[in-house]
């Protein structure tokens, strides 16, 4: 695609703002998803969490985390300084599916030689995250779908920022598929740990978009830089770094004194 094209909004005729490899975009003006691979609306049912958690209220999570579990340095939550917040509604595919994988192989673990086959049935809301590359954690984070409606740019609070999908369900679809092939496998191995045969079946149930809230918080402890993410629907913090143990000896002593009292 030339980038001197432009492609317009069929909710609103807008212009929407291309940015490179992104596929399904949602128009900034009325909320509108389209797939500009087809050049159609996005069929899907798009959905969003609502944030809870404004600049403040995030500042207060963290100091609270901070403060709280023998890991942390006792210091952290006094020594720590919020060097960037921002709050980004990230695009995930919620694959439904039904797997059923039909396995056959050896138990050997306990040094007989056991055959065994048999049928894995599971089914999935799996999340895929509709960008490319990125190291979100997307295994860690349960997506608070309870609090999920219908997308409404007017709800994205203006400080935030939404991004767009770099794939379109199609390709969320095989991601999930490959993903859960791995992680069948991965569930079948307590049962058969030489497998020789494998095949999954997949029933697609449907697939659904959601935009969800996540604060990316960045800090420095001893001038050394850490992140933190935190779901912004129900305030947990989905991933938080936490700086090596203070090498001072005060530190040491009273690092100590808090895995043991808690305090
Ligand atoms: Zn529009």
């Amino acid at each position: 695609m030339g980038v001197t094209e432009s492609i317009k909004c069929n909710g609103c005729g807008a212009p929407l703002a291309l940015k490179a490899g992104e596929v399904v975009i949602t128009c900034e003006y009325c909320g509108n998803a389209v797939n500009i691979a087809s050049g159609k609306d996005f069929f899907l049912k798009h959905s969003m969490i609502p944030s809870k958690y404004d600049n403040k209220g995030t500042r207060d999570l963290v100091k609270r985390w901070m403060g709280d579990g023998p890991l942390k340095p006792s210091n952290m939550s006094k020594r720590s300084d919020i060097t960037e917040m921002s709050l980004v509604f990230l695009p995930f595919y919620i694959v439904h599916t039904n797997v059923t994988s039909n396995y056959e192989g050896y138990f050997t673990r306990t040094g007989e030689n056991k055959k065994r086959h048999g049928d894995l049935h599971r089914e999935y809301y799996w999340k895929v995250l509709g960008r490319r590359g990125s190291k979100f954690p997307t295994k860690e984070y349960e997506i608070p779908l309870a609090g999920k409606e219908e997308f409404n740019l007017s709800k994205i609070p203006s400080a935030a920022k939404y991004l767009n999908a770099e794939f379109d369900e199609k390709d969320a679809e095989d991601i999930a598929k490959v993903e859960l092939m791995d992680h069948q496998k991965f569930l079948i191995q307590e049962q058969v740990n030489e497998i020789s045969r494998i095949d999954h079946d997949f029933e697609i149930e449907d697939i659904e978009f959601v935009h969800a809230p996540v604060w990316k918080v960045d800090y420095q402890y001893n001038d050394t830089d850490y992140q933190i993410l935190i779901d912004s629907a129900t305030g947990d913090v989905i991933r938080g770094d936490i700086p090596p143990p203070d090498q001072s000896v005060g530190g040491f002593l009273s690092d100590i004194k808090k895995a043991f009292f808690g305090k």
